[in-house]
């Protein structure tokens, strides 16, 4: 049996000078040290301290770290002014998970590659330097985008996506109590030679907020995923994706993908591509392989290529109404 110290913050700033592993709805902590894959000497209970508020602002909405994923996928603001995010969060996990995790939680999940989770195994991003048996091993669930040699584990999260899509930004408190803001972009790193450093946060700093823009492109947003079962089950491939159409021609698009990148995954430069040409299929297609372009494939995942490229086209059609 391991011991830990628990502690229950009563306030964003005594869980922020705590200094331990916070504590939301414990879906994946908890999950991950019954299995002994995370260790922390000490848990913050953060689940007392509030933010979990769904609020308009000027220009956005800002969703609190601690709002729940039932919460905000429900919202009526949420589905009217970001349709993607409401959809991704009800395509992950299941409705009992879902009224548990939170956003904050959410953000930042650990992958599901079977070998991190497994201590049998060499695991880079679980014990540096070790190795990594899946570069060998079974890669059917694994990243072609954004992977090395020290790791290929796909990002899990299917929310990521969309708020990548959206260009979200995430508010963070530091233990001597400043706020600063993170673009979604900088927040998950890429694994590197150093897979073990997963987020651009500092030990004890906590995630109080997202604010996401709620632009007309983002009111025209949509998010698919496919999977191998249509629930409980991770993304194969995905893709959020938001057009703004004027007369038939793109006026601005924007799509991430999921299921395929170590990270939730843009090419600023596809999405460009598709701006003053024709919303049809033709354009999507174009973007899409633009997108995969340098795409790795391991010996079990060459068909997240493809299927990848017509997530991408099927969410951009979608979202530009001219789904068939
Ligand atoms: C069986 C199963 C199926 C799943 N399927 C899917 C799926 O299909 N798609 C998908 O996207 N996800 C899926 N998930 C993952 C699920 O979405 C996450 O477990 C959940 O969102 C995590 O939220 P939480 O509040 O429970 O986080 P916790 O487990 O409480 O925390 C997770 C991590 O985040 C940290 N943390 C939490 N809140 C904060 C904060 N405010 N600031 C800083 N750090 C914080 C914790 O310290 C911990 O390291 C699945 C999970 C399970 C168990
Ligand atoms: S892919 Fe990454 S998480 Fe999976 S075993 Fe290799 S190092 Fe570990």
């Amino acid at each position: 049996m391991r011991l830990f110290i628990f502690q229950r913050a009563q306030s964003v700033d005594e869980a922020v000078k705590a200094q331990g592993a916070f504590l939301a709805g414990g879906t994946s902590l908890v999950d991950l040290m019954k299995i002994e894959v995370l260790n922390p000497d000490k848990v913050i209970d953060i689940t007392r301290i509030g933010l979990d508020k769904i609020q308009e602002e000027a220009s956005g909405l800002r969703i609190g770290a601690l709002a729940t994923n039932t919460d905000v996928a429900e919202h009526p603001l949420v589905k009217q002014k970001l349709p993607a995010l409401s959809e991704a969060l009800l395509s992950g996990a299941s409705p009992q998970l879902r009224n548990v995790a939170t956003v904050g939680g959410n953000l930042l999940q650990r992958t599901r590659c079977a070998y991190y989770r497994d201590l049998g195994t060499r695991c880079n991003k679980r014990e540096p330097g070790s190795g990594c048996d899946a570069i060998d091993g079974w890669t059917r669930m694994h990243a072609i985008l954004g992977g090395s040699e020290q790791c290929i584990a796909a990002h899990p999260s299917d929310m990521c996506v969309a708020l990548a899509a959206l260009e979200a930004v995430v508010r963070v408190r530091s233990a001597t109590g400043s706020d600063r803001d993170l673009p979604i972009a900088e927040l998950h790193l890429l694994p590197g030679d150093h897979p073990e450093r997963e987020f651009a946060l500092q030990s004890a700093e906590l995630i109080t907020s997202v604010f996401v823009p709620a632009t007309p492109l983002a009111a025209k947003s949509r998010y698919i995923k496919v999977r191998d079962r249509q629930a409980y089950a991770f993304a194969l491939a995905s893709c959020a994706a938001a057009v703004e159409i004027d007369g038939g021609v793109v006026k601005a698009a924007r799509f991430a993908l999921g299921g395929v990148g170590t990270k939730p995954w843009r090419v600023p430069q596809a999405e460009a591509m598709l701006t003053g040409q024709r919303a049809d299929k033709a354009a999507f297609a174009k973007a899409a392989a633009r997108a995969l372009e340098g795409a790795q494939p391991r010996k079990h995942n060459a068909f997240k290529v493809e299927l990848a490229k017509r997530a991408v086209v099927r969410a951009l059609s979608l979202a530009a109404g001219v789904a068939t």
